[in-house]
């Protein structure tokens, strides 16, 4: 079969034939549809620090797809071949304290599918059967390949109370985006998008979100005046991974504010600790989705109205992988999905 794999300890990603793989008594075979491409595998891809310090070469890629349950192991309930399917990304070991007591999104020997086992970048992936997620036939399969990202934006914006509240989301990235479209889907007051990159605004524009600042150039006080907010937000998202927009959000929290942390912030990141003293914020960090709450939520907040398709800009069949990947590292683009079927 055909995967997209890290073969060598450099920048790229090469096509590469591989044995299809073999279903455990407890596993799904998922003949893959559709995959997307994540930020993950841009800094795989990029082969960075953090690639360079995780990833076992060689390793095939990719943890956002949709696909067919083509095979099913022996002991596996629940599921059937021709089940339409999405995954869990996080393989979680079942046996830890907070697998056992139900909160299998904290698992202490959480294992990343296409990062520290085989991933999705292929035309058949294996999963533990308990990973696998059926996808209502209302739901496209290029909604359905970007689950896992949606998921990410989905248990993040729901991490507090945002009805009624005034929330500020930093980063305007897919995730960013989703989270801000969630936040207005489910009642939030207003809610304030920022960014530095004109192309992403716009498409946050397209999906509807309704306050926009691009900090590069405008003030986001400015824009709280602009409002009649006088006193600060409730919630912040912190979702672009930048310092300089997390120091900006501890500023303008109000006191008792909530913020709720998935950007992936630098390692000599520093900030003002009495904002977040005196001030009385809560911090919660935020890995993956909840299991499987998030993946519930998911289905029916697209089943309520929520519209996420203008996210997806650019869609190429898996052998023009190299123009996904040119396109997710030039900043001009929201999601890209590869077809594996073409
Ligand atoms: P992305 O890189 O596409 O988006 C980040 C956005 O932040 C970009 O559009 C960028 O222009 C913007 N940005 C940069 N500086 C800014 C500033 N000063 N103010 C406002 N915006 C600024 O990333 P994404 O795929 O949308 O993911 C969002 C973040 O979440 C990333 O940091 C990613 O690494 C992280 N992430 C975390 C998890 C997790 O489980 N914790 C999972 C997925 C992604
Ligand atoms: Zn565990």
């Amino acid at each position: 079969m055909r995967t997209l794999a890290k073969l060598y300890p450099q920048e790229g990603i090469w096509l590469h034939e591989a044995e299809k793989p073999l279903v455990g008594h407890n596993d799904l075979l998922i003949r893959i549809k559709k995959t997307a491409i994540c930020g993950t595998d841009v800094h795989i891809y990029r082969w960075d620090d953090w690639a360079q310090k995780t990833i076992p070469v060689p390793m095939t890629v990719g943890h956002e797809y949709v696909g067919i349950v083509e095979e099913i192991g022996c002991e596996v309930e629940g599921f059937s071949v021709g089940d339409r399917v999405s995954g869990e990304g996080h393989v979680t070991c079942g046996l830890c304290r907070n697998c056992r007591a139900g909160r299998r999104h904290l698992c202490r020997n959480t294992q990343g599918v296409g990062v520290n086992r085989a991933g999705a970048f292929a035309d058949y992936l294996v999963i533990p059967a308990s990973n696998g997620f059926k996808i209502p036939d209302d739901i496209s399969d290029d909604l359905a390949a970007i689950f896992d990202p949606f998921g990410n934006a989905v248990h993040t914006a729901l991490s507090f109370n945002v009805v009624g509240e005034d929330v500020l989301i930093t980063g305007a990235g897919p995730i960013g985006i989703m989270a801000a479209a969630v936040a207005q889907h489910v009642g939030a007051r207003h809610v304030v998008l920022t960014d530095v990159n004109p192309y992403r605004l716009a498409l946050a524009k397209e999906m509807g979100i309704k306050h926009l600042v691009n900090v590069s150039q405008y003030s986001l006080a400015d824009e709280m005046a602009a409002l009649g907010m006088k006193e600060g937000f409730d919630v912040g998202l912190e979702m672009s991974g930048s310092a300089e927009a997390f120091r900006s959000m501890l500023d303008l929290m109000n006191h008792g504010g909530k913020i709720a942390m998935l950007g992936i912030l630098p390692d000599s990141t520093s900030i003002d600790w009495s904002k977040v003293i005196f001030k009385g914020l809560e911090l919660k960090g935020i890995y993956g989705r909840e299991m499987y709450d998030t993946w519930y939520k998911m289905v029916s907040l697209i089943q309520s109205g929520l519209d996420l398709t203008p996210i997806i800009t650019h869609h190429y069949p898996a052998s023009e992988f190299q123009k996904g990947f040119d396109a997710m590292c030039s900043g001009e683009s929201g999601k890209v999905i590869l077809n594996w079927s073409e």
